[in-house]
């Protein structure tokens, strides 16, 4: 498989979210693509462009906003969605730079949001992280937590939130996690899960991923950790 290009990893990708899609039953439309390109250069992401893939996913807005304006430029329709963990202070940045951001998972970067929203008149998809394995060192809203702080974001800050994301931990089947995200999303009316890897994505459509993020699956082994 390291064998092929980025652009026959993503058919194979494609393939096999078409194949989960039709085993368990879901419209293969209501399943997208984000292709992880972190770590990636631009060269490296041109030819997947050029393949039609349009949905992108990055960790760092300042890496994204070195890699994306220029790529942009030549495919307007590109929508890109922050994956990694975002500070309250690059929230100006993020609301310019992003369509879809995923890690929302504190009061603090709601209202940096809520404000960047307000002054720009741009609303990016927003998505809750939920830490589902409560693991110190990740982002995320504890699972106690989840039902207050989504509470907080809408009547407190205005935002809408769209959606639920989790990162199981390594060390974990992914399954049940996926399936605590799925429960929580439907107690809240919440259409979007943004669930499973380039390892994991076949579990997550099974428990009803409309986003699957997938890096090394497509790009190959990163450079670099992240
Ligand atoms: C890097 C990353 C991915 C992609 O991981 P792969 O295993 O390379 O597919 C997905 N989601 C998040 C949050 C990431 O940081």
């Amino acid at each position: 498989m390291s064998d092929n290009t980025p652009v026959e990893r993503l058919e194979q990708v494609q393939a096999g979210i078409a194949r989960a899609a039709s085993d368990y039953g879901r419209d293969p439309s209501s399943i997208t693509l984000v292709a992880v390109s972190k770590t990636f250069p631009a060269e490296d992401i041109e030819p997947v462009l050029a393949a039609g893939q349009r949905v992108f996913g990055e960790n760092y807005v300042q890496e994204a906003k070195a890699k994306w304006p220029g790529l942009r430029e030549r495919y307007p329709d590109v929508e890109l969605h922050l994956i990694g963990p975002l500070q309250s202070n690059k929230a100006r940045e993020a609301v310019q730079l992003f369509d879809a951001i995923h890690t929302l998972d504190r009061p603090s970067l709601a209202e940096a949001l809520a404000k960047e929203i307000a002054k720009q008149g741009k609303t990016p998809r927003l998505l809750v992280q939920v830490n589902t394995g409560e693991e110190p060192q990740k982002g995320g809203v504890m699972p106690a937590d989840v039902d207050s702080f989504l509470e907080a974001c809408r009547d407190r800050y205005g935002l809408t939130v769209e959606g639920l994301m989790c990162i199981p931990p390594s060390e974990d089947p992914p399954s049940p996690h996926f399936a605590l995200l799925n429960m929580m999303a439907k107690k809240h009316g919440l259409k979007t899960l943004s669930i499973g890897m380039s390892a994991d994505y076949d579990a997550a459509i099974q428990l009803g991923a409309t986003h699957v993020r997938v890096g090394s699956a497509i790009f190959g082994t990163r450079p670099r950790a992240g």
